[in-house]
């Protein structure tokens, strides 16, 4: 029973994944949030933060936010923090 409801809830959204891949290539250029550029945008990615749409080529620098989300966070999380401050009395 519940499996035969999970068959048709994929089918449902195939068909509307198709439909929608559809409607993107008639016009499938988006205007990058972090750097600007116009970029196909069924190889861009969603930023981390808003969804909105962020390039390859920025994820390929390391890029998961767009401009403003990156600047609501003063640090990238994914940065290691790995300070030489150590915390060593002098002698
Ligand atoms: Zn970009
Ligand atoms: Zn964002």
């Amino acid at each position: 029973m519940s499996r035969q409801l999970t068959d048709l809830r994929l089918l449902y959204s195939f068909s509307l994944a198709a439909s929608m891949a559809k409607n993107l290539r008639e016009r499938d250029v988006m205007t990058c949030r972090s750097c600007g550029n116009e970029e196909r945008a069924s190889e861009g990615y969603p930023c981390a933060d808003c969804g909105t749409f962020v390039c390859i080529i920025c994820n390929f620098r390391g890029v998961t936010l767009c401009k403003s989300c990156h600047a609501k966070r003063p640090e990238p999380p994914l940065t290691p923090t790995n300070s030489t401050k150590i915390d060593w009395p002098e002698h």
